[in-house]
């Protein structure tokens, strides 16, 4: 299979789980995980009407921004407070999925207030507190958030997890269902200068079941480009 008929797969995949559940499959946004795959490939993706792109590093984005201008930018790897300059200066950079911290925040917003713009943002959470992620834990997340909402330069959009690597994926079915429990506290909570609105949780492996706990974005890699090569 190429890119193009795996995105075809996926993509009614994602339709028929989420008519499953109950929902709306245009609440749900497929973003395309692109890190170490060509060019050519997001090519063939970005033909069939896909305008999403992840990105886990800075540096790669970069490279690959002017790739096209229809693409809106996802940066979704671990973001270093040094890199955050680059990130903010480019206009297509739609979200950020991976806040993990106040210093990062101040960064951000610090940045952001230089180039007159408010950046968007996802807080990672790190729902199985595995010692090798990043995230904050559930219960530091509402008053990190709480702490973040009136700096002018961010707008809190929602939370994003990345569920640890089971071979059932049952297995991380009650983590996506406590990152959902956690994001609709907060909203209920209407803190003001925060948009919950995203939930960005599922990947290749695990898309399924996240949506049926109500992911609004799902971050699918080689589920579309085919194993990264790694050079
Ligand atoms: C690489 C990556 C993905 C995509 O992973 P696949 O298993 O290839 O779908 C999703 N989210 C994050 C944060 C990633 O780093």
């Amino acid at each position: 299979m190429n890119s193009k008929e795996r995105l075809l797969k996926i993509k009614r995949r994602i339709d028929e789980i989420a008519i499953k559940s109950g929902r709306n499959p245009e609440e749900i946004k497929l973003l395309a995980v692109s890190k170490n795959h060509s060019l050519d490939k997001m090519q063939q993706v970005l033909a069939e009407g896909i305008c999403d792109f992840g990105e886990s590093r800075v540096q790669e984005l970069q490279d690959k921004y002017s790739f096209s201008n229809k693409v809106a930018w996802h940066m979704i790897g671990h973001l270093q407070r040094n890199k955050v300059k680059y990130l903010v200066r480019m206009d297509r950079c739609e979200l950020i999925h991976s806040l993990d911290s106040l210093r990062l925040a101040k960064k951000i917003n610090k940045e952001a207030r230089k180039e007159d713009r408010v950046m968007n943002l996802l807080v990672q959470v790190n729902v199985a507190e595995d010692s090798k992620k990043y995230g904050l834990f559930c219960e530091e997340t509402f008053d990190f958030i709480k702490k973040i909402a009136d700096f002018e330069n961010l707008k809190v959009k929602g939370l994003m997890t990345i569920a640890p690597y089971v071979g059932d994926v049952e297995e991380v079915r009650p983590y996506f269902r406590r990152l959902r429990n956690l994001f609709e506290r907060i909203k209920e909570a209407e803190i003001r200068g925060v948009e919950m609105e995203e939930l960005s949780m599922g990947m290749s492996n695990d898309f399924e079941v996240a949506i049926e706990e109500g992911a609004t974005i799902v971050r699918i890699g080689s589920g579309i480009f085919g194993a990264r090569e790694y050079k």
